[in-house]
């Protein structure tokens, strides 16, 4: 062995400890044993296959789905001095040849290839000519054709067992789910595997959820009080919605990008390229945007329309805050959201059983939003993990009174009954707010009982009722029938003044207090320090043609900030750090440090 685990991580990485579960990891894979790592999105599976592999003998071949995200790896490494490189479809043969002979040499640390490469015949057989030091398997999840992301040939990397069999494998995913797990270990071959379960709370992601009136202007709200000037990703439905949301956003002054797989190849790689690579742009983007993003400064992912499960919404969510600091997970949801979601398992090519699956995965999704309780802890019993509170999602920060709903509940219930149970959601509440408008005319419900008795409640406050009514079961919406409201049998004991009924606050006056990202920057020599390193950062990222973060993270300048270190010796205690980037960067900090000390009176 090389070097011990804690030193790697202290002079090449700039970090003082490992997180959770990191150096079980490391010394399990470093000492030549088999592992499945499951572990969110932001846990730092990375440190967990790259330790290792400068730990021990040979080049550590990296197995990854996305052509893009392996660059910003092999980028990012390649600015903390190790030698990294990614051999991919799109490598010019004589940097392939070099980095063959690079490996052959065995002056090549880490190989990134994608998995279509790796079981190419004549990979196998170069490879078997190295010494390698583990294979890394990051994303495992694709092996498995019940996830979002399964890939073929992910089935067959479990030939890597017979062919390599004294080298280590690592498999590493953030989708916890039990089915999953058994696939990595069946189809990879790991049954003899350690498995590192970590836990899949994400302290630093503040959830809130709003109801939808507008989703456009509530997003710009949202982003222009909270998030100005910051990298987020917002995820909608549609292709047509993801177009129109990013523009509505430039026009309104924002930087946004939209993503999604109706745009031509070339366009989506720009535009993913300067999400990764800028300072502060907004991704509009459908899910398939995302998969192994590596972009630890998100400060917030926002979804404009309900994602269709909370395994889902944990890994789209989970892609805001990878560096640590406080984010935000936004999510705004309407009872359209529902309607179109059910809509779109029902018709569409699933088996009966697989629909059964979808629609109660939706459901669980619903729950989600319309709980009383504490968000965080709503979704990790949905993964099998109790907790407590968490006490700073909007639920546990300001929790909803629920208040005697009974008498409205009544009142709408007698009206979707008086008007045959054909009509949607608007046309009811239409009657109920007694506007005669030529709908109702027509049907002839401005002369029923139920015409304007609705008074007391506006518009906002009815689709509320109906929508919790919805989602506790209590009201169904028929499909077939134009989304007709329907009463299920849970009405009869209400209807009939025999049972009461409570519900959440109507018009959601909670305003959640979102933890602006830029909370911490108290003065203004501060503000102006922050805005030079910044903007030094982007400098220096666009010389050495990196991402920003590969430069320094967001936390990194943060401390910098708080601590304004005065010396070399001062700077090599901040965060992110290490030996090479103090050697690269440090005299400029300094200078920068420098000229903003002296301002300050
Ligand atoms: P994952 O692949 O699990 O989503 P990454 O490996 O990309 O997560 O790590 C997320 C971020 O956390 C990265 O910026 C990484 O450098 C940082 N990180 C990982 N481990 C540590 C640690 N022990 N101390 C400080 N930062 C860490
Ligand atoms: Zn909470």
């Amino acid at each position: 062995m090389h070097a011990d685990a804690l030193s790697l991580l202290n002079t090449l990485f700039g970090y003082p400890a490992f997180r959770g579960e990191q150096q079980a990891i490391i010394e399990h894979v470093a000492g030549g044993g088999h592992a499945l790592v499951l572990m969110p999105t932001g846990g730092g599976k990375s440190l967990c296959y790259q330790i290792p592999a400068l730990m021990r003998e040979g080049v550590g071949l990296v197995v990854s789905p996305l052509i893009a995200l392996m660059q910003d790896q092999v980028a990012a490494l390649t600015e903390l001095g190790v030698a990294a490189a990614c051999l991919n479809s799109a490598t010019p043969p004589d940097e392939a040849r070099d980095i063959a002979r690079q490996a052959r040499a065995g002056t090549l640390d880490l190989l990134y290839v994608a998995p279509e490469r790796l079981l190419m015949p004549r990979f196998l057989e170069f490879l078997t000519g190295l010494r390698i030091s583990l294979f890394a398997i990051d994303e495992a999840h694709c092996v498995s054709q019940w996830g979002h992301d399964f890939r073929p040939e992910y089935q067959q990397l479990g030939m890597l067992a017979e062919r390599f069999p004294g080298v280590p494998r690592i498999a590493l995913t953030a989708t916890a789910d039990p089915q999953t797990r058994e696939d990595i270990l069946h189809y990879l071959r790991l049954s003899d595997a350690r498995v590192f379960l970590a836990s899949f709370d994400r302290p630093n992601l503040f959830y809130q959820v709003v109801e939808k009136h507008n989703a456009k202007k509530q997003l710009l709200a949202f982003i222009e009080n909270d998030y100005p000037g910051s990298s987020g990703i917002v995820y909608c439905l549609s292709r047509r919605r993801v177009e129109e949301i990013a523009a509505w956003l430039t026009e309104n002054g924002v930087r946004a990008l939209p993503y999604h797989a109706g745009l031509s190849h070339e366009v989506r790689e720009a535009n993913q390229r300067a999400f990764l690579r800028e300072d502060g742009l907004v991704m509009v983007a459908t899910v398939a945007f995302g998969m192994g993003i590596d972009k630890p400064d998100v400060r917030f992912v926002a979804h404009v329309d309900l994602p269709k499960s909370p395994e889902n919404f944990y890994q789209e969510s989970g892609r805001a805050g990878r560096d640590g600091l406080p984010a935000m997970s936004w999510l705004c949801y309407g009872l359209n959201d529902m309607v179109q979601l059910t809509q779109m398992i029902q018709g569409s090519e699933m088996a009966a059983l697989q629909k059964q699956v979808e629609l109660a995965k939706l459901e669980a999704m619903l729950a989600y939003c319309e709980t009383a309780g504490c968000r965080r802890q709503t979704l990790l019993s949905h993964f099998g993990e109790a907790s407590t509170p968490c006490g700073h999602c909007d639920n546990c920060l300001s929790p909803p009174a629920t208040f005697d709903a009974t008498v409205p509940v009544q009142k709408l219930l007698s009206c979707i009954y008086r008007t045959g149970q054909r009509f949607g959601a608007s046309h009811v509440i239409d009657v109920l707010l007694g506007r005669a408008n030529q709908h109702v005319t027509q049907a002839g419900h401005d002369t029923l009982s139920t015409f304007g008795i609705g008074r007391e409640l506006n518009q906002r406050a009815w689709r509320s009722v109906i929508r919790q009514l919805v989602a506790r079961k209590i009201l169904d919406v028929d499909l077939a029938r134009g989304q007709a409201l329907v009463m299920t049998e849970a009405c009869r004991p209400l209807l009939r003044g025999e049972a009461r009924i409570a519900l959440r606050p109507l018009a959601d006056e909670r305003r959640a207090r979102s933890v602006s990202n830029d909370r911490w920057l108290r003065t203004e020599r501060e503000e102006r320090l922050w805005q030079a390193l910044r903007q030094w950062r982007k400098q220096t990222a666009d010389e050495h043609n990196v991402p920003a973060y590969a430069v320094f993270s967001d936390r990194t300048l943060r401390e910098l900030v708080e601590q304004s270190p005065a010396s070399a010796h001062a700077l090599a205690r901040i965060h992110g750090l290490g030996e090479l980037k103090l050697a690269r960067y440090g005299t400029a900090l300094l200078q920068i440090l420098d000229a903003h000390h002296e301002r300050q009176d």
